[in-house]
């Protein structure tokens, strides 16, 4: 056995398990002493790296090999969608805001904390997967989108969770957001409609990066929005801007457009409101079915809806 063999060893190793050139070696005779830096691996990837840094320093000749694993605490940023009341589509953007924004190659995260109606297992295709807790960490669920997940409606039995206090509801929203989050440093936060428990203990504990205001163009939702808006804007948690949803009507067999809730009336709440208008998403009846299917249109080639909306908040980060 040569110490630089099994130093070569350790290092293709780590390279292979995605912790390239973070493995540092360390020889006391035949044992050997390895350090591996894992930040950025899943839970999954930082046990697979930490096997197989051992395996190759034992075939490489060592008698023994104890391997520390190290990480850097990710620092995650977290982005709010909010809306004033239920059934505008905050669901529909939050999942669709995060498939857009791993496609801009962001590591995003999708926190389902909709206490009263959790969609996003259904919109993501991952009903019935069940997270599983580590030293009493939550690990998100894997989505087919790239998008690992935590929802309230994992928590507890479907139906069950509209039946907790606020308080109970707040306490569960920081079990998802403390989640093993891995190499995500974006979660997008699927918030309950309105103001209650959770949206203050998101606002004053948890300090998201900012906030998506989601509106339909009636006047009645835009009351709410701006209610919404004002809860954050209070906080100093930042409004990203405000996305107008069911925005003009696609008729799916002439394909003409019309607008059965007026048009422009949430970009000019905007206006009034001193935040920017991300822009507008059409009540179209094939967002609905790929939503419940669990394809998300954000995730289609051929999207241009959710990929402009999602490149501003995009922008917007990176400016921070
Ligand atoms: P919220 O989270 O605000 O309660 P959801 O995202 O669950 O709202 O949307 C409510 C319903 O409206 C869902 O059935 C969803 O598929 C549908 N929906 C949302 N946005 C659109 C849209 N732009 N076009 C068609 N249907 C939509």
């Amino acid at each position: 056995m040569s110490d630089e063999r099994v130093r070569a060893a350790v290092a293709a190793a780590a390279e292979a398990a995605g912790a390239g050139g973070r493995a540092t070696v360390r020889m006391d005779g035949a044992r050997a002493g390895i350090v591996l830096d894992a930040t950025g691996l899943t839970p999954a990837g930082r046990d697979a790296a930490e096997r197989a840094v051992r395996a190759a320093a034992l075939a490489a000749g060592a008698a023994e090999a104890r391997v520390a694993v190290t990480a850097e605490r990710v620092r995650r940023r977290l982005v709010a969608v909010a809306s004033g009341k239920g059934g505008v589509g905050k669901s529909t953007l939050s999942a669709n805001l995060a498939v857009a924004l791993r496609r801009l190659s962001l590591r995003v995260g999708l926190v389902d904390a909709d206490v009263y109606g959790p969609s996003q297992p259904r919109l993501m295709a991952a009903e019935g997967a069940k997270p599983q807790a580590r030293d009493k960490v939550l690990m998100p669920v894997d989505t087919p989108h790239g998008v690992p997940m935590l929802s309230m409606g994992q928590l507890v039995a479907p139906g069950r969770a509209l039946a907790w206090r606020g308080p109970m509801a707040a306490g569960a929203l920081g079990q998802l957001l403390d989640a093993e989050w891995g190499a995500a440093d974006t979660l997008v936060i699927d918030l309950p409609p309105g103001t209650g428990d959770v949206q203050l203990t998101m606002v004053q504990k948890y300090r998201p990066a900012g906030a998506v205001i989601v509106s339909t163009p009636q006047d009645l939702a835009l009351i709410d929005a701006r209610r919404a808006a004002d809860l954050f804007a209070t906080a100093g948690v930042p409004v990203i801007g405000l996305v107008e949803n069911m925005s003009g009507y696609l008729c799916p067999h002439c394909g003409e457009a019309s607008d059965p809730f007026g048009r422009g009336g949430a970009e000019a709440e905007a206006a009034a409101m001193g935040v920017p208008f991300l822009g507008r998403v059409p009540l179209d009846a094939r967002i609905r079915a790929a939503s419940d299917a669990g394809r998300p249109p954000a995730g289609e080639e051929d999207d241009r809806v959710f990929a402009p909306i999602a490149a501003q908040v995009a922008d917007w980060l990176a400016d921070r």
